[in-house]
């Protein structure tokens, strides 16, 4: 399948990281937001990675207004009808994501695929809204999104095959990684990363060892590059709680309730490095 031209739905912190990947990539991009203003932040946003990127000699500052002009702004969901390919990253809620989900099926050509990047919702769930289910996709990106080099690609028990090797296919066309996942609560990395950070919670709020102590052991002693405290800061607790909250509901398995302490904490207003004030101050 040959991809031209991809809509991104939701120009925040992660359609914009996803607009920018595809720009510079080559493709022609049209930017969707609920607002003029909204898209405009994007772009701001874009903008200013881009020059980032240049002032670092990543990218020429050619390349960077080269990227920038195909970047095509889009308000009403028709914007998006030329689109081969589109990537729906808005706001984190089941009944905004399906209302999107049914306006694409209306303009899009039958060819078309969606994806969406959720982090939580259901794949399989998402693709019912759709008359042809097997044309929809989970495209889970990581943040920031032009640093980080993993795509999970979430196929639905309705996901065709032509839509998966697509898929995988324009990660790899963005200079991205896919690993094939199939469609479960947290997907595969937040099932994996979420209870560990959670688990080090528990251990603080036990008194095992102190949040330096936690993290320099899984430095030092797991390799990791960052400290499981540390991380919920940088995430967000209120994200890692959601996380977890999720994985709890879905699962229906107490391996999976949250710490106390980090409820606690969220419930505080301590939310990481976002507003100053997590596990370690900043
Ligand atoms: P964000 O709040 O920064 O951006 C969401 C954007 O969606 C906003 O600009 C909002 O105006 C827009 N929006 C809302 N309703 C819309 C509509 N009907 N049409 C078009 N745009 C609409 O959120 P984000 O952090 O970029 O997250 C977006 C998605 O990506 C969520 O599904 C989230 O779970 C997922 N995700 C986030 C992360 C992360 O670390 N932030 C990582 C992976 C996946």
């Amino acid at each position: 399948m040959d991809i031209q031209k991809i809509g991104i739905v939701g120009a925040g912190q992660m359609g914009s990281g996803i607009a920018q990947v595809c720009a510079q990539a080559g493709l022609d991009v049209v930017l969707n937001d609920i607002s003029e203003e909204a898209v405009q932040r994007g772009i701001d946003r874009i903008s200013a990675s881009l020059e980032r990127m240049v002032r670092k000699d990543k990218l020429s500052a050619d390349e960077a207004s080269a990227a920038l002009a195909r970047i095509e702004r889009g308000v009403a969901s028709g914007s998006l009808a030329a689109c081969d390919f589109v990537i729906e990253g808005a706001t984190e809620n089941v009944q905004i994501k399906r209302d999107i989900l049914r306006q694409l099926d209306g303009v899009l050509q039958p060819g078309a695929i969606i994806a969406t990047n959720t982090s939580s919702v259901s794949i399989t769930m998402l693709a019912a809204t759709l008359a042809n289910p097997a044309r929809f996709i989970g495209m889970h990106f990581f943040n920031p999104v032009p640093m980080m080099e993993l795509i999970e690609v979430i196929r639905g028990i309705q996901t065709s095959d032509i839509t998966f090797e697509a898929t995988v296919a324009l990660a790899r066309r963005i200079g991205k990684t896919a690993i094939d996942v199939r469609n479960s609560p947290g997907f595969a990395v937040n099932r994996i990363l979420v209870p560990m950070i959670n688990e080090a919670v528990f251990v603080l709020q036990e008194g095992i060892a102190s949040a330096e102590g936690i993290d320099a052991g899984m430095k030092l002693g797991a390799n990791h590059p960052i400290g499981p405290l540390a991380l919920a800061d940088l995430i967000g607790l209120d994200t890692v709680l959601a996380i977890m909250k999720v994985l709890y509901r879905d699962f229906n398995d107490p391996k999976y309730r949250p710490a106390a302490l980090l409820k606690e904490m969220v419930d505080a207003g301590y939310l990481g490095r976002k507003n100053g004030r997590g596990f370690y101050t900043y």
